[in-house]
């Protein structure tokens, strides 16, 4: 498998910058497979990418964070998508390790601290999987948020880790002419006003001329969940104080 140094991924991100994103994809199958995997959260704005990967390559694994506080609107659509696309699903849980804690506050997690619950639902199961991989394929785009504009289309995370991502210089208009270019289907909820789709609780629609992801944490001074942030390098969830004084079960720290 191969390692690149630092220098030579940052000169390969600044030669993808002119490259389509099934050129960058096919560079990373190529590359990487099998020890590579895709991330995502199943709505419209996935739809894209996951019928890119289907079509280089359908062996290729789809992580998704099954926090367990879905709409089942998405879990109908990855189904959908599943069949459709012949994916390679694999659904990532939380840690057994939590189950006391989760017990306790989980019923409102998401109101009382979301970034520690955003760490426990998305960043350590996504961590966890990460282990098994050597290259991460994202879907994330420049124009979704401040904390995107910056990214790379290859970004060294820890342990080495190589994150894609082949849609970052995609914007919004880009993704809905593939959909309706290749006549892919949409998320139920997006004739509903959903434009940007997670955890039922903390996704709202959005109104006219809002952001796409105006409707993610509203009213809460969040926009980003932790995976695309340096969160996901931290061994941590940080300062919290409902977990101060917790003390978890280091017994229980497997998957389901
Ligand atoms: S999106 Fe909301 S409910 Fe889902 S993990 Fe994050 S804070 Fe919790």
């Amino acid at each position: 498998m191969p390692v690149f140094r630092p220098e030579e991924i940052e000169q390969l991100a600044s030669q993808m910058e002119s490259q389509t994103p099934q050129q960058i994809i096919t560079w990373a199958v190529e590359t990487f497979a099998p020890q590579i995997a895709v991330s995502s959260s199943f709505q419209t704005q996935s739809v894209p990418l996951l019928h890119m990967v289907s079509r280089i390559d359908p062996t290729i694994l789809v992580f998704f964070l099954d926090t367990g506080l879905h709409f089942w609107e998405t879990l109908m659509f990855r189904e959908r998508l599943q069949r459709e696309f012949g994916l390679h699903i694999q659904n990532l849980y939380v840690d057994k390790q939590w189950k006391n804690f989760l017990e306790r506050f989980g019923r409102n997690l998401y109101d009382q601290d979301p970034d520690l619950c955003c760490y426990i639902r998305k960043v350590q199961p996504m961590q966890k999987a990460m282990k098994t991989i050597q290259a991460w394929i994202s879907g994330i785009r420049r124009d979704q948020t401040e904390n995107r504009k910056n990214a790379k289309i290859l970004e060294l995370e820890r342990d080495g880790l190589l994150k894609i991502n082949p849609l970052l210089n995609w914007t919004g208009q880009d993704v809905q002419h593939y959909v309706h270019e290749h006549s892919l289907p949409d998320h139920p909820l997006f004739e509903k006003g959903y434009r940007s789709i997670g955890c039922k609780p903390c996704t709202r629609a959005v109104l006219l001329g809002e952001n796409e992801r105006a409707g993610r944490w509203s009213g809460k001074g969040k926009t980003e969940c932790g995976l695309h942030t340096e969160m996901f390098n931290q061994d941590g969830p940080g300062k919290s104080t409902l977990l101060n004084g917790f003390i978890l079960n280091p017994n229980q720290d497997e998957t389901p």
